[in-house]
């Protein structure tokens, strides 16, 4: 049976990478009939928040991504927090010394930094602990004790020889043992396990068959080896996946826009168009199609498909994608997660009145086409809310146009259109009118349309034209028009 962990360290807001990496082992687990098993790995209780756990778990849910195992909901391998699991590592840690597989060391942090300094001044070769204490006499170690210091325990990382591991995307991966860190600590003097220790263990115990994970993980992976060895455990197999990373090639950070989904969550993606867009994210399903449901992915998601190459993530692709998913809602639904947007933003307050409720109605499916993300719904409703406020008159000039003419043709249009508009006539007509009306006036179309669009909605940038207008009402519309005149 397949069982794919993810195993997050709540030490910050899971981003694009971790979700990825979530992703990909629940698509993983579905499409094989398997299990999916959440494992937090918060034994860096200097870094721990209990705001990054709780953002896991909103994160997941958000998704709509559910583990068969973990925490909350429990299993047969529980706990699923390692800092409920420190009396195993301890065990174990002690069985690898009986083994002869692992030593205590007393090594004081002094002398530590002493070596340090000492190995960076003569840019010595060997780096790193000098292994002072794997092979002290057993007197020497009584010493020790009885002076009460507390040891670490460091793995005897063995001294010559290689160690491979092998990957799914990457084959195999050789190291010399001696190059391979020198007898990394696996539990420190107070108790708890290094991050080595902890998760080789769970591995082993929660029966993990594979190991999907962020590419920055395989320095680690000899190490990881030489431990199942000194266990003597099957080691399970191994597919890091690629990087995530900008358009410039960087990885993925702060620099290139936001990369936490609380981040995207708050500005108005769906979680159906980012689940789709990042499993695109260094895999395909063919190169060619894109559009996957859920439950397509949880049926079509296979390792072979994973490229070896870094992905790209792409800002622009991801909004083209929300913009697909937000026009397939229907405009119920979609009014529904519109309103906390224009709740925040001030512009209504629930229960909505009659008359909102309408406005509402009315406005979803005029914005829907435009709208990016949900949030977009602000800027592009604010006008029926809140009356404009434009202290600057060149705002109303289409480019190129200057003041007075400006105003001559926005006191020309506005004939146009309310006899249009009061006339009813039909939009085209009107329209066709007013773009003569720029012939007329030797003007680019812009220079008609501008100040009209400025002065009902305060906005060079909106919704189309007749749309603002009868979102507006004919009588506000007016209203504004002549107080941009007067
Ligand atoms: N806690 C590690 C992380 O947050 C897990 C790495 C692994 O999957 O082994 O990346």
């Amino acid at each position: 049976e397949v069982r794919v962990r993810y195993a997050p360290s709540p030490t910050g807001l899971q981003h694009i990478g971790g979700v990825r990496t979530a992703l990909f082992n629940y698509f993983f687990a579905r499409a094989n009939g398997g299990k999916f098993i959440l494992r937090v790995e918060d034994t860096d209780q200097e870094r721990y928040s209990d705001e990054s756990l709780q953002d896991l778990y909103d994160t997941l849910s958000w998704l709509g991504i559910s583990w068969d195992e973990g925490p909350i909901v429990g299993g047969p391998c529980g706990p699923y927090i390692q800092s409920e699991r420190f009396e195993l590592y301890k065990k174990y840690a002690e069985q690898l010394v009986r083994d002869g597989k692992a030593y205590y060391c007393y090594c004081s942090s002094e002398r530590l930094e002493q070596l340090r300094s000492e190995q960076q001044a003569a840019k010595s070769e060997q780096q790193g602990y000098d292994r002072h204490c794997r092979t002290l006499t057993d007197e020497q170690r009584s010493a020790y004790e009885r002076q009460g210091i507390k040891p670490v325990i460091r793995l005897k990382v063995p001294l010559d020889g290689k160690t491979t591991f092998h990957d799914v995307l990457m084959g195999d991966i050789t190291r010399r043992n001696r190059d391979v860190s020198p007898d990394p600590v696996l539990l420190k003097s107070d108790g708890f396990p290094t991050y080595h220790l902890a998760n080789v263990i769970d591995d082993h115990m929660m029966g993990i068959t594979h190991i999907m994970r962020a590419q920055e993980w395989i320095p680690s992976g000899p190490l990881h080896i030489l431990l199942y060895e000194a266990f003597g455990w099957e080691p399970p197999l191994y597919c890091h996946l690629p990087m995530v990373m900008g358009k410039d090639g960087q990885k993925l950070s702060k620099r290139h826009g936001s990369t936490s989904v609380r981040d995207f969550r708050e500005k108005g993606y769906l979680p159906e168009a980012l689940m789709n867009y990042v499993s695109l994210v260094g895999w395909s399903y063919d190169g060619q199609r894109e559009f996957f449901s859920k439950q397509d992915l949880e049926q079509l998601f296979c390792l072979e498909k994973i490229n070896k190459a870094p992905g790209v993530f792409d800002y622009k692709k991801l909004d083209w994608f929300n913009g697909q998913y937000i026009r397939q809602k229907d405009d119920a639904e979609l009014s529904l997660l519109l309103l906390p947007y224009l709740e925040k933003a001030g512009f209504v307050s629930l229960p909505l009145t009659e008359t909102q409720q309408e406005r509402l109605s009315s406005l979803v499916p005029a914005v829907k086409e435009r709208m990016k993300v949900l949030s977009d719904v602000v800027e592009l409703s604010r006008f029926l809310f809140e009356e404009p406020n434009l202290c600057d008159p060149s705002a109303f000039c289409g480019k190129g146009v200057d003041l007075p003419t400006t105003f001559t043709a926005l006191e020309k249009a506005y004939a146009i259109l309310r006899n249009g508009l009061e006339t009813g006539l039909e939009d085209s007509i009107i329209e066709s009118q007013l773009v003569d009306l720029a012939t007329s006036m030797e003007i680019k179309v812009n220079g008609v349309f501008m100040p009209i669009r400025v002065a009902i909605t305060g906005s060079s940038v909106s919704l189309p034209l007749f749309d603002s207008i009868r979102l507006l009402g004919q009588g506000k519309t007016f209203d504004r028009i002549e107080k941009a005149l007067a």
